[in-house]
C-alpha cells in the first residue's frame, strides 16, 4: 500500500476509527510507543477505552522520572492494560558506563547521542521489529522540525508507516482532553516541564518556550531530538 493511499483511506474518521482501521488492515503489526508525555496519554486513553488491539509499548531507558514511572503505574491500574516495556541491552550499556560513567552524555554531542542511541534506539527498533506501523503522540506544533512532518509518513529505513494521531491538536485541546476525562498525567507538566525524557537531560522551560527546549539545554543550535523521529 502507498502512503497516499493510506492518507485517504483514514483521512476524516475520527481517531478511534483510524486506529481500528490500521488494526485491520495490519493485525498484529501496529505498534503505539509511549513515554507517558500528555500526548501520549490521550492516545493510551482511546486505544485502551476502545480495546483496540495494537501493541502499547514503552522504552524504559533507566533513567526515567520517579514521576514518568508513577503515570506508568496509574495507566495500567486505570484501565487494566499491559505496556510492554522494553530495557536498553545490559551488555552494551555495561561497556558504556564502565568506560564513560553515568554521565557521558554531558560530554560531548557524540557522547549523547551513543547514550541515545543503546538506552533508546537499540530499544525502539527491538520494539518495531517485524511491525507496518507505528504511531506516535508528535504534533505538528511541538517544534519546527515536527511541522515539517506529515500527519502518516511512510519511515523508508524501517520500512513502516508513521501515524501521528494529534498531529494538527494544539497543547490547548490536549490538556482539554485530558481533563475532561479525568486521564492520569506526569505531575511534572504542572511544574514547567514540557517535552518529559530522561531525568538528566530534562528540565523546565518557561511558558510559551519551544517544545524541546529543555531537553540536552547544553547542546547550543541542536536540533532536539534523539533520533527517534528524524527523517
Ligand atoms: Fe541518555 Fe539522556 Fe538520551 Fe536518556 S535522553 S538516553 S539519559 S542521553
Amino acid at each position: 500500500m502507498k502512503t497516499k493511499e493510506l492518507k485517504d483511506l483514514l483521512a476524516g474518521r475520527t481517531i478511534k476509527d483510524q486506529l481500528k482501521e490500521l488494526v485491520r488492515l495490519f493485525p498484529g503489526e501496529v505498534l503505539f510507543t509511549t513515554s507517558f508525555g500528555i500526548e501520549d496519554q490521550v492516545i493510551s486513553h482511546i486505544i485502551f477505552k476502545n480495546d483496540i488491539s495494537t501493541e502499547v509499548a514503552t522504552l524504559d531507558t533507566g533513567r526515567l522520572f520517579p514521576e514518568t514511572y508513577k503515570v506508568f503505574s496509574d495507566t495500567i491500574k486505570r484501565y487494566k492494560k499491559s505496556i510492554n516495556v522494553y530495557f536498553p541491552d545490559y551488555e552494551a550499556l555495561e561497556k558504556m558506563m564502565t568506560k564513560k560513567g553515568p554521565f557521558s552524555f554531558y560530554y560531548s554531542k557524540d557522547d549523547r547521542l551513543e547514550c541515545c542511541r543503546i538506552r533508546k534506539l537499540v530499544p525502539l527498533n527491538k520494539a518495531l521489529n517485524g511491525k507496518k506501523c507505528w504511531i506516535s503522540g508528535i504534533r505538528a506544533s511541538q517544534s519546527d522540525n515536527r511541522r515539517q512532518m506529515d500527519w502518516i509518513e511512510l519511515d523508508e529505513e524501517r520500512q513502516l508507516f508513521k501515524f501521528y494521531p494529534l498531529f494538527d491538536w494544539s497543547l490547548e485541546e490536549v490538556e482539554k482532553f485530558i481533563k475532561e476525562n479525568d486521564i492520569p498525567y506526569n505531575a511534572l507538566h504542572d511544574r514547567g516541564f514540557v517535552s518529559i525524557g530522561c531525568e538528566p537531560c530534562t528540565r523546565a522551560v518557561e511558558k510559551g518556550a519551544d517544545f524541546r527546549s529543555g531537553r540536552w539545554w547544553w547542546e547550543a543550535g541542536s536540533l532536539k531530538e534523539c533520533g527517534l523521529h528524524i527523517k
